[in-house]
């Protein structure tokens, strides 16, 4: 059905092409019209997708083409949505972007450890989730006295701007930590590693690949809480979109895509992350 769909629209550009040339102007879909700001990107000649850029096994650019989980499957989503992926343009988003970079059409869709929230459901749209992670806490190798949520009461605590990571212990758990927030993750580390916060907070998956880069300055506690399902953060109405995601999203479980990318990206660390397959919710 995809298929079908994604032939009739290319029908539908080569009806546009000759009715442009019929006008002068064959120029239809040209470099640099990447898909963004489109809001269904079908047919076109690139799909804009954000992505962390500094989130070692999710999201990592060292000045080249990001990598990672996130990247993974992105590159897979699009690849069933029709587009190769030379045809995809990467852009980084941030934790505090991803709402604006989806209602201001700066991205078509977005993979950034991106959680499905209610309160982010009333901006934009998720397909997925694709993966379930879960909340940890990142120390100094050498601590030992932070070991849960709870013993961060009187701590300096680091996360994100933009994340909900944060907002789960002082708000919802009610702990009592004075709260640090960075522009992204690396940023915490920075603050981690010369002393100037006592731990970082956010997704076990981010922890993980942090504590594995850098296994003799990091330790993850590994007491995991929460549950954080990772959607395709997509333009508010995207709802035909979502459902080809959803069905691309199950696809790349069954044929074992996903426990590859997974495997790929942690197989060498000792992060126990999760393979049962996520359950899906349904599409606005
Ligand atoms: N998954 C959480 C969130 O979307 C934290 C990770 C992040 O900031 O990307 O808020």
């Amino acid at each position: 059905m995809r298929a079908r769909r994604f032939n009739s629209l290319l029908g539908g550009v080569a009806v546009l092409a000759l009715a442009l040339t019929a006008c002068g102007t064959a120029d239809v879909g040209g470099e640099g019209d990447g898909g963004s700001g489109s809001g269904d990107g079908n047919g076109g000649d690139t799909i804009t997708i954000g992505v962390k850029y500094d989130q070692p096994g999710l999201g990592l650019s060292e000045g080249g083409t990001p990598a990672g989980f996130d990247v993974d499957v992105a590159t897979y989503i699009a690849g069933e949505l029709g587009y190769s992926p030379d045809q995809i343009e990467w852009t980084e988003a941030a934790s505090a972007n991803r709402e604006s970079f989806l209602q201001q059409g700066t991205v078509d869709m977005i993979l950034a450890t991106y959680s499905i929230t209610d309160e982010r459901r009333q901006v934009v749209d998720f397909g997925g989730p694709y993966y379930v992670a879960k909340q940890d806490i990142l120390t100094q190798a050498d601590n030992s006295d932070i070991n849960g949520p709870e013993d961060l009461s009187g701590k300096v605590l680091c996360s994100a701007s933009g994340s909900r990571s944060a907002h789960n212990i002082t708000e919802e758990m009610e702990v009592d930590a004075e709260l640090r927030e960075a522009g992204n993750y690396s940023e915490c580390l920075e603050l981690l590693s010369n002393g100037t916060v006592d731990a970082v907070t956010t997704d076990n998956t981010i922890l993980a690949g942090f504590a594995a880069q850098n296994p003799d300055s990091f330790r993850m506690v590994n007491n995991p809480f929460g549950e954080e399902k990772y959607g395709v953060g997509l333009p508010a109405g995207s709802t035909e979109r979502c459902e080809e995601i959803n069905e691309a999203i199950t696809k790349m479980w069954d044929d074992g895509s996903a426990t590859e990318y997974l495997e790929e990206a942690f197989g060498a660390t000792d992060f126990a992350y999760e393979e049962s397959v996520p359950e899906l919710e349904a599409c606005a």
